[in-house]
């Protein structure tokens, strides 16, 4: 799932987007328009303000 960081509050939001490291290189240019649940409404962002989930979180 894309992350990106809200611009407003500085929480991380989850977003529904999936997507891969390939087609976000491909979409940086792009703007998206993301749901913020903690403002409850919407941001624009480049791709390059967003990141991805990590596949797997170390193992503890
Ligand atoms: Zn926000």
């Amino acid at each position: 799932m894309l992350k990106y960081k809200c611009p407003r509050s500085g929480r991380v939001v989850t977003t529904s987007i999936e997507t891969d490291t390939v087609t976000l290189l491909e979409m940086r240019n792009m703007k998206l328009s993301v749901w913020c649940p903690h403002c409850w409404t919407s941001h624009q962002i480049r791709a390059t303000d967003a990141f991805l989930e990590p596949m797997q979180q170390a193992a503890e």
